[in-house]
Parts: structure tokens; C-alpha cells; sequence
């Protein structure tokens, strides 16, 4: 009788294994984080929206067109409304960042607000129109979120690419100005990205705060030893890795 239980054990790891895998990845493209009571990361086909609960609503991006149905039911959950959202902030003028702006604006009470040199219309795809945008933002403005959220402004991705930090949080929201693989910061895809020095001055830029936390556009948050990982990015860029 030994035997049997013997033979099925490893299986049933394996499956366990499998599962925690296939969890993850159904995560990254669908899922709600939470990263402290009031901050809450929504992935919506992959790309991430954060919810700050306070007082009032900030979502910080809109993620796909379509999305804002995920997003209503998230802030649902907390037994919010989205008449509760004041502020909308986009890091940057792409598709899958600002793509639910336009049918999520009306259900909100919100401004939105972006890099002002991101504003435009992009080749028919859904972007922030000049007619979208309340506040048109630039490095060193602070929005009243969080105990003072502070606007980077971090060209590369794109020309307004923007990072949100809050000291109060030590949290870091980069939207695509970096990216993870494996646990590992990077900067953004060459072939994704208008101009990769400004990319690397602005990771350079970014290695010099003191944080704990960083959100990314795409992937779950990272965690601890930051500081290091940033050191380590740093080093790479510097060598042209
Ligand atoms: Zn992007
Ligand atoms: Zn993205």
C-alpha cells in the first residue's frame, strides 16, 4: 500500500507547481494586487492601472479601450463608485495606457492630467486628444495624493513619459519608462522606445530615489532591495549591456 502513495506523490508537486505557474501568468494578464490598504494594482489584458483609495479616487492609467468595466468592478469591491474618481494621470500617450480614457472620463468626476509634451492624436489609435486633457503636466509638479505625489518627468519611452513617487509611500510608479524580466530592472525596448538615451539618463535619474516599492505598466510590483537592483541597472546601462 506503501507504493502506490510513494509513486503519486511527485506527480501531485508537479501539478501543484503547474498550477502556481498558470496562476501567475493569468495574474499578469488579469488581476488585482494589492500593494497596501490603499493602493491597489488592476491588470487589465496585461496592462496595469493603480487605484489610490483615498478621500477621493486616483486611478493612474486607463489600460486598454474596453477596460473600464474591470476597473468599475475593482472600485466596486471597495465599495466605491467611479463618481469618487477625481483624478485621472496618464504616464504616457500609448494605446495600452490610455486606451479606456475616453469611456471611463465620463463615468467620473475626474481631471486628467499627462505630460504636456505627450499630448496628441496617434496615427487613429485611441490616444490623449488635446480635448481629453484638464492639466498638462511637467517634472516637479505635485498632485495631492498619497501625502504629495511627485511627477518625474522620464523621456525615452516616450517624449512625456512621466514616473509617480511618493515619499510618504516610498512607491515608485514608472509606467514603461523601465520594465522587469525575472526580478530584473531594464530599461525599455529598444525597438518600443523614441529615443534610448534619454531612456538611460532617465534611469539614472530614477536609481537616485529612495524607494521600496516599484509598479510597473506591465507585471506585478517589485519589491524590496531596490535600492541594489537600481545599483545594478545602472552599472549596465553604464557599460552598454
Ligand atoms: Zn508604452
Ligand atoms: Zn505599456
Amino acid at each position: 500500500m506503501l507504493r502506490p502513495s510513494v509513486t503519486r506523490s511527485p506527480p501531485k508537486r508537479r501539478n501543484t507547481q503547474r498550477i502556481s505557474m498558470i496562476s501567475r501568468i493569468r495574474h499578469f494578464i488579469q488581476g488585482s494586487t494589492k500593494i497596501s490598504p490603499d493602493i491597489y494594482q488592476i491588470t487589465v489584458m496585461g496592462a496595469n492601472i493603480i487605484l489610490i483609495a483615498e478621500e477621493k479616487l486616483t486611478l493612474i492609467d486607463t489600460g486598454y479601450r474596453n477596460t473600464s468595466l474591470h476597473i468599475i468592478e475593482s472600485i466596486h469591491q471597495l465599495g466605491r463608485s467611479p463618481e469618487d474618481i477625481g483624478l485621472i494621470i496618464i504616464t504616457h500617450n500609448h494605446i495600452d495606457h490610455v486606451g479606456g480614457l475616453a469611456e471611463l472620463k465620463p463615468l467620473t468626476s475626474a481631471k486628467v492630467a499627462i505630460h504636456r509634451t505627450d499630448i496628441g492624436q496617434r496615427k487613429n489609435l485611441p490616444s490623449a486628444r488635446d480635448q481629453d486633457i484638464d492639466i498638462r503636466l511637467e517634472g516637479g509638479d505635485v498632485f495631492d495624493v498619497l501625502g504629495g505625489l511627485e511627477v518625474i518627468h522620464t523621456p525615452g519611452h516616450t517624449p512625456g513619459s512621466i514616473c509617480l513617487f511618493s515619499r510618504q509611500n516610498k512607491l515608485l510608479i514608472v509606467g514603461d519608462a523601465l520594465r522587469k524580466r525575472r526580478n530584473v530592472i531594464h530599461i525599455p525596448h529598444k525597438t518600443l522606445s523614441f529615443d534610448l538615451t534619454q531612456a538611460v539618463e532617465s534611469a539614472r535619474k530614477l536609481a537616485q530615489l529612495d524607494c521600496d516599492t516599484i509598479c510597473f505598466g506591465h507585471g506585478l510590483p517589485l519589491t524590496g532591495g531596490i535600492h541594489s537592483k537600481m545599483q545594478d541597472l545602472v552599472a549596465r546601462i553604464t557599460e552598454g549591456v
